[in-house]
């Protein structure tokens, strides 16, 4: 706590921070183990969880990083909150993020620019960032994000901290503030591969809250870590591994294939490594921001002033949605919002709309073909390592671009696990570089595995 209060006004992860309680909460579970030892707390007592806030908090305001949610107070925590709290972790404070999960810096928060640890002039990366930033600042243990299009998996790069995008429908979205329903996934940040997987093993599973939620068995992750042998010469003999060709070609930032690069060497020194072709790799990313934006356009209607948070009087009921909408949303979220409406709309929903869903399924198959092939295919989190601040702010389709290599996995829905693997040049000690490793849905287990012994 004392680092987190030291760091936090360089760093503006949190958008609230709830200390004091943190700490009562900490006395509480001392009293508990004083009275009935170790086994009267859960596995993660007294771990301290940063927790995105665009996840639902009963004791603790939620806003998703928007005006518009200023000061509401949710009735209830997100599953993914509820079952880290049952297992003793302490919530320390809500992280900042780009406004309802659309951007890639967190620059587009309603509140405030998080700054990332490795160099305060350039971003954390988004929209997770402040989540991504408290990890690497050792702010806090863990932490919750959410990944929509990348959004755990980039910021991880930008920071340097494990980053894992579960599987669509292995964590429960119930408390999630909705995106991009079909692709919106809970994720975990960590300082290491087997801290990460620890919060999968608890936040993981079915829930009757979430009728996308899978039903598919929970392995204990941690422990398959821990019983993993690291000094065999070729651990990861029987694992199947493919770089994807067309993510270090053209656009990528040359330190970064060179990161990549050296992670696939040290990868075949362990097992075996094969050049692998996606043609169809960069359609993903017009696609994605098109289905993306459509739900976004149904989803966000909710925020009518009238519901939730913030409101603007006004004498007549359209002038009241149109004034909170327009006071309380900013301007990233209006343009996706304008977005969607427009490419599901009658005239264009052939076009845009239903073309984005053909290519959603080539992009899907493309996976699987070559997820029957290889157990994991690697490429890097991010085509460069983290941007300045206002680098790319005046520049959406810049922004856009920098999410090419994410995108695909959350439109097959597939699981993928960030680690760090390098440095590019820059700030005062380099700036980091993140491996991302890509498996077939629920292979969260041998992701980890890899990852682990990777690091
Ligand atoms: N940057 C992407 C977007 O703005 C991904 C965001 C996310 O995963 N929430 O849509």
């Amino acid at each position: 706590l004392s680092r987190l209060r030291r760091t936090e006004p360089s760093l503006r992860s949190f958008i609230h921070v709830a200390a004091a309680a943190a700490e009562r909460e900490a006395e509480e579970l001392d009293r508990r183990i004083a009275s009935g030892g170790k086994d009267a707390v859960g596995p993660l007592a007294g771990v301290l969880v940063g927790v995105k806030d665009n996840l639902c908090t009963a004791s603790m305001p939620s806003t998703g990083g928007s005006r518009i949610l200023d000061g509401f107070q949710p009735a209830y925590d997100a599953t993914a909150v509820r079952r880290l709290r049952e297992a003793g972790a302490i919530v320390v404070g809500k992280t900042n993020l780009d406004e309802f999960g659309m951007g890639s810096t967190t620059e587009g928060s309603g509140f405030q620019v998080t700054t990332n640890p490795w160099d305060d002039s350039r971003v954390p990366g988004g929209s997770s960032g402040g989540s991504a930033s408290a990890v690497s600042a050792r702010q806090c243990v863990v932490s919750l994000g959410s990944d929509t299009g990348g959004s755990v998996r980039q910021p991880a790069s930008f920071c340097g901290v494990v980053g894992l995008k579960p599987t669509y429908g292995r964590v429960s979205r119930f408390g999630l503030m909705a995106y991009a329903s079909s692709l919106d996934v809970v994720g975990c940040f960590g300082s290491s591969v087997f801290d990460t997987a620890t919060i999968l093993s608890v936040i993981a599973g079915h829930d009757k809250m979430d009728s996308t939620s899978s039903s598919h068995d929970v392995p204990d992750y941690r422990s398959d870590l821990a019983s993993l042998s690291l000094l065999e010469s070729k651990p990861l003999n029987n694992v199947r591994i493919g770089i994807i060709q067309e993510t270090l070609g053209e656009g990528v930032d040359a330190g970064v294939v060179s990161s990549i690069r050296s992670a696939a060497s040290h990868l075949e020194q362990l097992g075996s490594v094969v050049q692998v072709s996606m043609p169809s790799f960069s359609l993903g990313l017009p696609a994605y921001y098109i289905l993306a934006s459509s739900e976004a356009s149904s989803n966000l209607s909710r925020y009518d002033g009238i519901r939730y948070g913030q409101q603007v009087s006004a004498d007549d009921l359209n002038e009241m949605y149109g004034d909170s909408r327009a006071n309380g949303l900013g301007h990233e979220v209006k343009m996706r919002i304008l977005m969607g409406t427009y490419a599901l709309s009658a005239g264009y929903y052939d076009a845009y709309y239903k073309r984005a869903q053909q290519v959603r399924t080539l992009v899907k198959k493309s996976f699987e073909e070559a997820l029957g092939k290889y157990d994991i295919l690697i490429s890097p989190a991010a085509p460069s390592a983290a941007y300045k601040i206002g680098e790319k702010t005046n520049d959406p389709l810049a922004m856009y671009a920098g999410d090419i290599m994410t995108v695909n996995v959350n439109m097959a829905g597939l699981p993928a696990l960030v680690v760090p693997c390098g440095f590019v040049e820059g700030g005062s000690a380099g700036l980091p570089v993140g491996l991302q490793m890509i498996g077939s849905p629920f292979s969260e287990g041998s992701l980890l595995r890899v990852g682990h012994i990777f690091e």
